[in-house]
């Protein structure tokens, strides 16, 4: 017999996507609902049940998921398209900045909403999809173009394609003669580890090199249905990378990335990028200085093993492209160099006008 009295319980097991959702799954408090739902207008809201079970009320994974308030706030900053991809883009669902690589994006959804996305203005809106015309455009520009080496299929997050038609632009992909690596971007590992499945995994299987770049920002995110899907990927023959945003409020402090870089080397994964946070709208309470973001590599610069070190980069406004901008340990000094340890202990070693110069043989 039911107590009529009781209130229905949450169906806890489908994605959160409103204000009134996540009030009730006790991950915000009841005056922010409204407030949750004007920035879910603008960029959609979405908690996938994994990450609600994994998530507590103003936690480092609710400010990642959940609206604030500041992303309603004026961002003088902020750039609707904050790394270029527009003046790069030759037809939907290809991006092609760098002569030899290029992103290949068959859709435009992930599991859950990052509030500080940086193509959030194009991500999780409308026509996410390519159909099969645009998707078979997009395929016929990477066969007739022979520079390109590699193909990095991203989104969005490739691994929401249905399984058979993610196998299908593998194949098509292995077929391309002068196409030699395939790199898939996700974070469904950490949003939704159950979608991870054998038959899935399998898809990525090909004859050309295969890696995955795993999105991650917090120690918190791997949990262990998390490492079980990367441990699964990796048992398949596919080597992971990592990819973090530095986030304020997140993991802006070295000990919190320390214990981020341990944990993925210990799960076999190369931290790969520390991305400085790009100028996406809205996003202002996310950004760390640079100066900030350097003197955190510095910190573990000595402090962590090599393996765990991830290039710290920048994606220049305008669309010029990627650029490391971690620190600095060798400076022209005199005739040669002064160059820093990682205590902060510095040292001459020599040098010529050639080298100075930087025109000695590559
Ligand atoms: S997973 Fe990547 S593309 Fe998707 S919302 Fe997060 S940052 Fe944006």
């Amino acid at each position: 017999m039911t107590n009529s009295a009781s209130p229905a319980p949450f169906p806890k097991r489908r994605t959160l996507r409103s204000g009134s959702d996540l009030v009730q799954a006790g991950l915000a408090e009841p005056g922010r609902a409204a407030l949750i739902d004007r920035a879910g207008g603008i960029f959609p809201v979405a908690v996938t049940p994994h990450l609600a079970d994994q998530m507590a009320a103003g936690d480092v994974l609710a400010r990642q998921f959940v609206p604030e308030g500041e992303e309603l706030a004026a961002d003088a900053a902020g750039r609707s398209d904050p790394i270029g991809d527009k003046a790069h883009a030759p037809l939907r669902g290809i991006i092609h900045r760098y002569p030899d690589r290029l992103l290949l994006t068959p859709l435009l959804v992930c599991p859950a909403y990052c509030r500080f996305c940086f193509r959030r203005e194009s991500v999780g809106q409308k026509d996410a999809v390519l159909s099969d015309a645009e998707l078979d455009a997009a395929l016929a520009y990477i066969e007739s173009h022979p520079e390109i080496w590699e193909v990095i299929l991203s989104g969005g997050d490739p691994l929401m394609l249905p399984t058979r038609r993610l196998r299908a632009i593998m194949a098509r992909l292995e077929s391309i003669p002068h196409v030699a690596v395939i790199r898939i971007h996700t974070r469904v590992p950490v949003l939704d580890p159950a979608r991870m499945t054998l038959a899935l995994i399998g898809a990525l299987d090909s004859a050309k090199a295969v890696y995955a770049v795993l999105h991650c920002n917090h120690a918190a995110e791997l949990s262990a249905e998390t490492r079980a899907a990367c441990a699964a990927v990796i048992k398949a023959g596919i080597p992971v990378l990592s990819q973090t945003v530095l986030l304020a409020g997140v993991n802006d402090d070295a000990q919190t990335l320390e214990t981020l870089l341990r944990a993925l080397v210990a799960m076999r994964i190369k931290p790969y990028y520390l991305h400085h946070p790009d100028l996406a709208p809205g996003t202002a309470h996310f950004r760390v200085p640079l100066a900030r973001g350097r003197a955190l590599m510095r910190a573990l610069r000595g402090r962590l093993s090599g393996l765990c070190q991830p290039d710290y980069v920048l994606d220049i406004p305008g669309g010029f492209g990627k650029v490391p901008v971690g620190p600095d340990y060798a400076v022209p000094a005199g005739n040669g160099w002064r160059v820093t340890d990682w205590r902060g202990g510095t040292h001459a070693y020599p040098g010529g006008p050639r080298d100075i110069a930087g025109t000695g043989p590559t």
